[in-house]
């Protein structure tokens, strides 16, 4: 049978990490293991987001034959190199070409910690919102030290499709600048640490209804296994920190977050 995300989307029914990169290398000789070890933890769909085109490719190697990986492709603002022109050619080539396999614009945004100058990478962010756009596609927004941009970048692209703050950290006034412009808000690592208290917070403030769980693996290690690759699997310890939060079972914290991970993204 021909393979689409909105098809694949009807049927995953557990947790779901919405933001693991299993094409980077740090996968590259064990991708099965872990994912069958994420599968007994419960997890039972995983949402690639892109950083470069050559990854794009790699992406949906993965994703041939597994129906429960679910991709974005996009530029991370790590990734910008060369004519933004020939990038955004390049995104809406590959987005008509694999619309069935797409189900987001990302991983696109804005980071304050690189050296690449922000009033470039508002071009970048601009340029694949549009995109996002036109095809009508939520975005998979990177934020770092640019809560003070972001909202206002959203809403001079006049963008209207939502999207996922992935791996969101901020107080929660923040969180709801977010939610009113119709944004999820990633919950992932940093809420399993004392110093992601602020965050847990804004989380619960938030709602259960405006939150997906997320690893970001390979990156931002849980609480207790700092220094590890992290991996899907882990996503268990964040929903356990959300259902203690929120005093709710671990199940409902799943039902939820699954639910508006289809709702954000089934239009794909
Ligand atoms: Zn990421």
């Amino acid at each position: 049978m021909e393979y689409s995300a909105a098809y694949a989307l009807r049927y995953v029914g557990n947790m779901i990490d919405s933001h693991c990169h299993l094409d980077l290398p740090a996968f590259e000789h064990d991708l099965n293991g872990v994912l069958k070890r994420a599968r007994e933890a419960g997890i039972s769909g995983f949402l690639i987001p892109g950083t470069t085109p050559a990854g794009w490719e790699m992406q949906l190697a993965i994703q041939a034959r597994r129906s429960d990986i679910f991709l974005a492709f996009g530029i991370h603002p790590w990734f910008i190199r060369g004519s933004l022109d020939d990038a955004v050619s390049k995104l809406q080539k590959a987005v008509t070409e694999h619309r069935k396999s797409v189900c987001a614009i990302g991983e696109i945004g804005l980071d304050a910690t690189i050296e690449l100058p922000l009033a470039e990478q508002e071009k970048w962010l601009l340029a694949q919102m549009d995109v996002a756009k036109q095809c009508e596609l939520p975005v998979v927004l990177h934020h770092l030290k640019t809560h003070h941009r972001l909202p206002a970048m959203i809403k001079q692209a006049g963008f209207s499709c939502g999207g996922v703050v992935h791996a969101f950290s901020g107080n929660a006034q923040v969180a709801a600048q977010y939610v009113d412009l119709g944004f999820k808000l990633g919950a992932g690592g940093t809420i399993t640490y004392p110093r992601g208290k602020k965050t847990l917070d804004a989380l619960v403030k938030a709602g259960l209804d405006n939150i997906l769980l997320e690893t970001d693996s390979p990156d931002m290690p849980v609480q207790g296994f700092q220094g590890q690759r992290n991996e899907p699997a882990r996503l268990v310890q964040i929903a356990q920190v959300l259902a203690e939060a929120f005093g709710v079972s671990v199940a409902e914290v799943t039902k939820k977050t699954t639910a508006n991970f289809r709702d954000l993204f089934a239009q794909a």
